[in-house]
């Protein structure tokens, strides 16, 4: 997009972050729900497309361009966040390995906003990686599936769920399957999940599959291929993703910190004027700093071909870190009251606590770049750990 477009969008974007977002966090709060409008909403601005390629209806902004308005959603409502995050990442794995015909079936509908489609590796009896347990067995046309998925966010409103699952008597990358599970498909049960800590008005599902019927032509990718439609379809740029995700948020905390900082008076003074807490509003600065910094490079590698697995897992790891780290000291800014309903500060901190969570804890991360490092001294980290592991047993990575 080119520069002056590229403005007028930011413009638009700050507009709406300032205006029509702060009322939609309150309602999401009051009521426990996202409203289909605010999706509508979303949508109708554009904000849903942003990453996609023009030929699929999207505005193909570049990954430089592309971030930088992340943050600035990002200091909206968690809800919201995840929204604009996921609709603008989950049509990478859906193309990654389509065919000309799932192309037109679903990635340019899920571009265009006429479906949605969730991301759901997660089970409760294996790691979120290559032990997945859900397995299928064919028979003529179909797969039939056996197996359950937790944590799924939007499977209260998810028409297709990308399902990554593995043909039966397989382990390891071997026999892996991504399929579009249709949310009507026979077999599949889906039961809402308790709220969450955060994130309000989010549905997440645990998802049962009871000899549930798939046809193959809804399969991406070949047999086999189930884990890298998963890892380097999504995971890799999703994870640079929220990266910024957190820095948005980090910038809001510490903005209200700031804020808060200068107005509230203890003993005759303004709490900006005490040493301790000018050192940690420069310790916040200089973390959410780092954190943009180095997502800004990875995005750059990203939109020169260069990225690697580590860099997107140092950005999610550092960020999703330094968020911790400012949300906490920003909330020791506000004092008791900030423990309270009604300040952002509150609902800031329990939003921010999921990010350590999404796509991969700090310790898969960190998994990620000691294997990628110990792999450029000798090239045999990867081996090693499977002399250690059970064989052909991975975790995500
Ligand atoms: C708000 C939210 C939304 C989510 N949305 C989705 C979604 O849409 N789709 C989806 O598929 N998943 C989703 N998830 C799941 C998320 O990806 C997982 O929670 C995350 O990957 C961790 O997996 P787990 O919960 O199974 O934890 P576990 O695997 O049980 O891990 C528990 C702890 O052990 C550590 N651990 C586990 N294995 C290792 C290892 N090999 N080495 C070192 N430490 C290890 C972990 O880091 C963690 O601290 C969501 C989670 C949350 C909280």
């Amino acid at each position: 997009m080119d520069s002056i477009a590229f403005d007028r969008l930011r413009q638009e974007v700050d507009q709406f972050v300032a205006g029509p977002a702060v009322r939609w966090a309150e309602a999401i709060e009051a009521e426990g729900r996202v409203d289909s409008a605010m999706w509508q909403g979303l949508r109708d601005r554009g904000f849903l497309r942003l990453a996609a390629p023009r030929a699929w209806g999207g505005m193909e902004l570049s990954m430089e361009q592309y971030l930088p308005l992340l943050e600035r959603f990002s200091s909206m409502h968690g809800s919201l966040r995840m929204i604009v995050h996921v609709l603008n990442g989950v049509w990478r794995p859906t193309a990654s390995h389509a065919n000309a015909e799932q192309i037109e079936r679903f990635v340019k509908p899920l571009v265009r906003g006429e479906h949605i489609v969730t991301f759901t590796l997660t089970e409760p009896n294996a790691g979120t990686g290559s032990d997945i347990q859900a397995a299928a067995r064919r028979e003529g046309d179909e797969y039939v599936l056996n197996g359950e998925k937790w944590l799924i966010t939007f499977a209260d409103v998810a028409d297709y769920f990308l399902l990554f699952g593995r043909l039966e008597g397989t382990r390891g990358h071997d026999g892996t399957l991504a399929l579009l599970v249709h949310r009507d498909a026979p077999g599949l049960t889906i039961e809402l999940m308790p709220p969450s800590m955060g994130l309000a008005g989010t549905g997440h599902g645990h998802l049962y599959l009871r000899e549930c019927r798939v046809p193959t032509a809804l399969r991406l990718g070949e047999e086999g291929e189930g884990l890298d439609v998963a890892f380097h379809g999504f995971l890799d740029p999703s994870r640079l993703g929220i990266g910024m995700t957190c820095v948005g948020l980090a910038q809001r905390a510490l903005d209200l910190a700031i804020e808060r900082a200068k107005t509230r008076v203890t003993f005759g003074k303004p709490l900006a004027a005490r040493q301790t807490i000018r050192t940690w509003l420069a310790e916040m600065a200089t973390d959410v700093e780092a954190a943009r910094q180095l997502c800004l490079w990875a995005g750059r590698r990203w939109d020169q071909r260069q990225l690697v697995p580590e860099d997107a897992s140092m950005a999610k790891l550092f960020g999703s870190e330094m968020l911790q780290r400012v949300t906490d000291k920003a909330l020791q800014i506000f004092g008791g009251m900030g423990y309270f309903q009604g300040y952002e500060i509150e609902r800031i901190y329990r939003d921010a606590r999921a990010q350590r969570f999404e796509e991969g804890t700090a310790e898969i991360q960190k998994t990620v770049i000691a294997l990628a490092m110990l792999a450029k001294k000798g090239g045999t980290a990867r081996a090693q750990e499977n002399q250690v592991a059970e064989p052909g047993v991975m975790p995500l990575y």
